[in-house]
């Protein structure tokens, strides 16, 4: 027998060395014998003990019948051969374990590598093919020479049939991995799916970091995007700031070489993103990675390259859907989406503030789009700057702004004093004014779209009843909203059937207190005998375009009761009449009131028509148009609530008006406020410069009177000297007045 028998003592150093060296050493080949005959073991062992093969050493496993080696493969993997005895507990023992190693238990990696005691006992052809047994050798063949050999094929075989399965999993794995990663859209949910999916590639607990750099960036001051394990405090902080300089070093390293590298320990890995957003991520791995592990990991990373382009360009387009082009901010689904958010988190101190310019589509349409995106960017600049950094500012719309921050961080007047300070829009100031509505967050219901929408509902209210101021949403407006349009079906009713009056409240010399005019006022009361105050129903016909009708009623009415005025025998005094933006745009306005002047018969001398500042801010060459044909008409226009838009001293110069008519908040601030006096005193002097009559309306004490007479205000109107009165009331006081 080639085989020696060892002696005791080669046997017992053997048994030493082999508790020198861990049961299951980490780089070693295991050889599985199966034999029933006690020496070959032995003689095997002894055989290869300090032979590496392919630079490992041999860790022998040992099973005496086809049962027990059965139990063992059940249990162990990683078996590289096995040395199997054809003939065991029965003839056949060894090739039906060759079946069930391959059947039953699975197991393809491992070579087999038949021996037998009897040659001439051959396994058919067949059975070699279809178990994939490596070799079929007599046992007296198996010297130490052709034990080695023949093991060493075996071992080959077995090293690339492993490397093999094991990047074909590994590429699965990567597949998996990245369609995993395809799946997560943000940047930084990509960066900690990275760390996780490669510890699970390598079998490891997820411990690592990643960032993103931009091209030329110096690589510390990149930012930490994902973080995980005992670096999760890292995240978003400056890679210089990590503390760890071996962490740093390796990231920085990858970055700068822009090429994976892998030390004893840890493993960092480069991404090249598109268009120079690159990213790196440093694992630590504890141990050196073999080239196996190495090859799939580069594979992997030029894998999900690809992935990180389709992130950044998901980022691009994420950019578009939820950002401002023009302001660069969020729009308004971001803006929802956070009101959202914040409601979801039941942050219910907080409140949505949407701030509208005012008359801001007049100006673009006047001074060019041009100089309303300038004028956009400037308030974005102003509201950024001086708003808490909390707060999230957004464009809703056009002209609208979106705020969404602390109840306390939040106030209206805050935001209204912020606009207050005119803005530099190509070298020259412009001051604007706008329009607030708030929703606090506690007073809403639903989502953030419901809020925003809140939020909306009190903005328009203020645009209508309160420009330049603002309102907090109540539960009640949207109830009144709802009943707006059975207002203003009510009001189309109530026309229809002449349930609609005019007033007339007297205007007078100051000097005098004599009567010089009448302002006619639109009043209407229900069936139930109620008064809507017009402050409610102007808007509304404004709105829904019965105004044309209306405000064309409201004239007809008035001239005709002037005439009848004359008839009666009352001096012949000044008629306004209060006319709407949209009356006033309206393409047959003039044709209408040639008609009524034509059909009562009265003095064009005598009408006056009553604009708003805002009508007078239309574009300037209508304006100036329309106000010219009046003026050949001989029809004189007054500039109602002055001083509360914003008309520039030029522009009114340009616009050739009769009358200013300072507004009556102004007037009834007066004893109260050195700032409303002021104004006053300038609105009076700005009349006196442009040679324009001024009236101030809503005079309700004698000290008022005296202040405007003081300053140079000729004329008024106001409780003091006469309510709004029906026009038989009118009658009466004015003959009465007329006697004495
Ligand atoms: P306005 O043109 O500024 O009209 C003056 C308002 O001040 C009137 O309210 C009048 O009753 C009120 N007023 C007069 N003197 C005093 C005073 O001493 N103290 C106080 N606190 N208020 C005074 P009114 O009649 O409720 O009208 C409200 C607004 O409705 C008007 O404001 C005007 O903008 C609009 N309006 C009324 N009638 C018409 C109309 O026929 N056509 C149009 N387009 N608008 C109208
Ligand atoms: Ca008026
Ligand atoms: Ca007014």
């Amino acid at each position: 027998m080639p085989i020696a028998r060892e002696d005791d003592d080669i046997l017992s150093l053997i048994d030493e060395a082999d508790d020198l060296i861990p049961a299951r050493p980490a780089r070693s080949w295991r050889v599985l014998i199966v034999d029933d005959d006690q020496d070959v073991h032995q003689a095997t062992e002894f055989a290869l003990a300090n032979t590496p093969i392919l630079g490992r050493q041999i860790h022998f496993l040992h099973a005496y019948s086809a049962l027990e080696a059965q139990q063992l493969l059940r249990d162990e993997n990683d078996i590289a051969v096995i040395l199997l005895d054809v003939v065991m507990e029965r003839e056949d023992a060894g090739l039906k374990l060759v079946r069930t190693i391959r059947e039953d238990l699975g197991i393809h990696e491992a070579r087999i590598i038949l021996r037998t005691g009897q040659p001439g006992y051959a396994p058919e052809i067949d059975a070699i093919r279809d178990y994939d047994i490596n070799d079929y050798k007599t046992k007296s063949e198996l010297s130490r020479n052709r034990l080695y050999t023949t093991l060493t094929a075996a071992i080959r075989s077995y090293d690339q049939i492993h490397a093999l399965n094991a990047s074909r999993r590994g590429l699965d794995m990567i597949i998996r991995a990245s369609s995993k990663l395809m799946a997560r859209h943000g940047a930084r949910e990509f960066a900690a799916g990275i760390i996780t999916q490669i510890s699970g590639l390598l079998g490891l607990e997820p411990e690592g970091i990643v960032c993103a750099h931009d091209q030329g960036q110096d690589p510390l001051q990149t930012t930490i995007i994902a973080a995980a394990g005992h670096f999760a405090g890292a995240i978003d902080r400056p890679l210089a700031d990590l503390g760890d300089a071996h962490v740093i070093a390796a990231l920085a390293q990858a970055l700068g070489k822009r090429a994976s590298q892998f030390t004893e320990d840890s493993t960092t890995l480069f991404f090249a993103g598109e268009s120079g957003h690159d990213m790196a991520a440093y694992i630590e791995t504890n141990v050196a990675l073999d080239e196996n592990d190495r090859r799939l990991l580069e594979v992997f990373c030029t894998n999900i390259t690809v992935s990180l382009d389709n992130v950044i360009l998901f980022g691009r387009l994420n950019d578009h859907a939820y950002n401002d082009q023009l302001l660069h901010i969020p729009n308004r689904l971001a803006f929802v989406r956070a009101v959202d958010v914040a409601l979801q988190s039941a942050r219910l101190d907080e409140t949505v503030a949407l701030i509208d310019i005012d008359h801001f589509s007049h100006l673009n349409d006047a001074l060019g789009h041009r100089y309303g995106d300038a004028l956009l960017i400037a308030v974005t600049s102003r509201l950024r700057a001086r708003l808490a950094t909390t707060c999230l500012l957004a464009r809703v719309a056009g002209d609208t702004f979106g705020v969404l921050g602390i109840d306390h961080e939040l106030g209206p007047d805050v935001l209204l004093d912020l606009l207050r300070a005119p803005f530099q829009i190509d070298g020259a100031d412009h001051s604007i004014s706008a329009t607030i509505g708030l929703v606090r967050l506690s007073e809403t219901e639903g989502s953030g779209a419901d809020a925003v929408k809140a939020a909306n509902i009190a903005l328009n209210r203020a645009k209508e009843s309160a420009r330049g101021e603002y309102f907090y949403y109540t539960r009640d407006m949207e109830f009144e909203t709802r009943s707006r349009v059975q207002l203003l079906q009510d009001l189309r009713v109530a026309f229809d059937r002449d349930r609609l009056f005019v007033v007339y409240q007297p205007q007078v010399d100051l000097a005098t207190r004599h009567v010089i005019g009448v302002e006619a006022l639109l009043r209407w009361r229900t069936d139930e005998g109620k008064f809507v105050p017009p402050d409610q129903f102007i808007p509304l016909a404004e709105s829904s375009g019965l105004i044309i009708a209306l405000g064309a009623w409201v004239m007809r009415t008035a001239c005709a009761e002037q005439r009848r005025f004359l008839r009666e025998g009352v001096k012949v005094l000044r008629m306004a009449v209060n006319v709407s933006v949209a009356q006033f745009r309206h393409p047959t306005f003039l044709d209408t009131v040639d008609t009524i002047l034509a059909e009562t018969g009265i003095d064009p001398d005598h009408l006056e028509l009553e604009i708003t500042e805002s009508v007078a801010m239309l574009d300037a060459d209508f304006m100036v148009g329309m106000l010219q044909k009046l003026k050949e008409r001989r029809i004189s226009v007054a500039v109602d609530d002055f001083g509360t838009g914003f008309s520039s001293l030029s522009y009114l110069e340009r616009l050739r008006v009769d009358r200013l008519k300072i507004d009556r908040s102004f007037v009834s601030q007066m004893a109260q406020g050195e700032s409303s006096r002021r104004i006053v005193e300038t609105i009076v002097q700005l009349g006196r410069s442009l040679d324009l009559d001024v009236i101030a309306e809503g005079v309700e004490t004698d000290a008022e009177a005296d202040a405007l007479t003081a300053m140079g205000c000729h004329e008024g109107q106001g409780y003091l000297f006469a309510r709004p009165l029906p026009s038989d009331e009118l009658l009466g006081f004015l003959l009465a007045r007329q006697a004495t």
